[in-house]
């Protein structure tokens, strides 16, 4: 009988998870909250690592067609002085491509639940794992709504009212809560749940919903995430005179700046900076200028071309609680929703693809639970060595604000032969197969 799976989240981890899962034959139904699919305009560095998990999932091509492969140009000083140029080897080389891009070509026409938020997970510990859906995007009373609640219902096998939901919501947000606070009667609260919330079981469930996971917090509640102390603004814009032909970064004190070309003769380019958590501007290119104000002029160039609509800010929080293990009986966590980290290093995405790729074997070759153990050996060490050189790199980079430190990290980088820096990555950007034998 065909296996069903619930995959929480159409990010980057939960588009390639449906591939990987259809390939392995299972039966996918993909649950995103946002009203429909979509990404901030931001590009992504694909290094050889995730070209060969695409590979195993079936889209390298497709990225291969239309990202800009280039190898990386260096690494300057905000002055735009070169610290470490001229990478040489092949396995350097980056596809560079529009997240928007990558999302279609992940997506290749795949239906998505939309306004589907999972609010509750229940493992599969005595029975089938489950999600709890609260429907969002759709006006709950419109006719259309409440047919499309019924085809949904009518396909989920198992459906469920009622059940016991394990709480990841804020308090407040759960109808039980506003029944335990007395604000709503009984009939009240069923009639709510009833249009509002649906359970769905599943033979598995698949935890691909990003840093703030709902299906972690439910069922991995001790962990917690932490504001990195920095923050990012990044923007797409037409390739300049002066734009890179391959990724260029910049580091100065207390932050750093990159940008790359990526598909449709585009640039995309990212600032990050010491910043205090949570701090906001009404107009963030102008916050962004200011802040590179002083730094190479094509540095500068790039931030002011830039449409005042096409700027986004976010702050960089990581997971700080290495996760044990990625699974519990019947859920699994793929992803930011299991290792997010800084983007220091550009490899969240990277790995994410090689989660997928591996679940997606795995799943093909053994049992569920047998999958879900091996999964965890092929991922959490690997995963969390990234998870810890991002930090480590990050102190050196945008945590670094005493001059002394920058000075001393900039003669490091001066002094690191190329081949050196290449070599030293060479572990990094070899994903193996979980069908690999040596
Ligand atoms: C500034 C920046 C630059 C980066 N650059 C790179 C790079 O160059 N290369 C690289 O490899 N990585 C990079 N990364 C990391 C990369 O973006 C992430 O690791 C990757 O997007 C993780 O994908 P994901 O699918 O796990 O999570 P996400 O992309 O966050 O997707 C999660 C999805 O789940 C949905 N969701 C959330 N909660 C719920 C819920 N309760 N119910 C249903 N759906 C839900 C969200 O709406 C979203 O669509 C960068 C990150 C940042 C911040």
């Amino acid at each position: 009988m065909t296996q069903t799976a619930i995959i929480v989240g159409a990010g980057l981890g939960g588009l390639a998870a449906a591939r990987g899962l259809e390939a392995a034959g299972w039966q996918v139904r993909v649950l995103e909250a946002a009203p429909a699919v979509r990404s901030v305009g931001a590009g992504i560095s694909i290094t050889e690592n995730g070209l060969a998990a695409l590979d195993a999932l079936g889209v390298g091509d497709a990225v291969r067609e239309r990202a800009v492969r280039a190898l990386p140009e260096g690494i300057f000083t905000d002055q735009g002085s070169p610290l470490h140029r001229g990478f040489q080897l092949d396995s350097s080389a980056i596809h560079a491509i529009h997240r928007s891009t990558l999302l279609d070509a992940l997506r290749e026409g795949r239906e998505i639940e939309t306004g589907m938020r999972v609010v509750g997970v229940t493992d599969g510990a005595s029975g089938r794992p489950s999600v709890t859906i609260e429907h969002g995007a759709a006006d709950p009373d419109s006719a259309d709504a409440r047919d499309e609640r019924q085809r949904r219902r009518d396909r989920a096998r198992g459906t469920k009212l009622g059940r016991r939901i394990h709480r990841a919501l804020e308090p407040g947000d759960d109808p039980i809560d506003r029944r335990a606070e007395g604000r709503a009667s009984r009939a009240q609260v069923r009639a709510v749940e009833a249009a509002r919330f649906e359970t769905i079981e599943a033979d598995l469930v698949v935890g691909a919903d990003g840093i703030d996971s709902a299906v972690r917090k439910a069922l991995w509640p001790k962990a917690r995430t932490d504001y990195s102390g920095a923050t990012c603004w990044y923007g797409v814009v037409q390739a300049e005179a002066d734009s890179p032909s391959g990724v260029r970064q910049y580091l100065g004190r207390g932050a750093e700046f990159g940008m790359e070309p990526i598909d449709g003769g585009r640039v995309y380019w990212w600032g990050m900076a010491h910043a205090r958590m949570g701090r906001s501007s009404r107009d963030e290119l102008e916050a962004a200028r200011a802040r590179f104000d002083t730094w190479a002029p094509e540095v500068r160039d790039h931030i002011a071309a830039t449409p005042q609509a096409g700027i986004v800010r976010r702050d960089l929080w990581s997971l700080a609680t290495p996760l044990r293990s990625f699974h519990r009986p019947g859920v699994v966590l793929l992803g930011d929703a299991a290792h997010a980290m800084l983007p220091t290093l550009g490899q969240g995405g990277n790995l994410t693809f090689e989660d997928a790729a591996t679940l997606g074997i795995l799943l093909e070759d053994h049992s569920r639970d047998e999958a879900l153990r091996q999964y965890d050996r092929e991922r959490v060490g690997r995963t969390q060595r990234f998870q810890q050189l991002s930090h480590r790199l990050a102190r050196t980079t945008v945590q670094a604000r005493n001059p002394v430190l920058v000075a001393a990290r900039n003669g490091a980088f001066n002094l690191m032969p190329t081949m050196l820096a290449e070599l030293a990555g060479d572990w990094m950007l070899g994903w193996r197969s979980p069908r690999h034998v040596d």
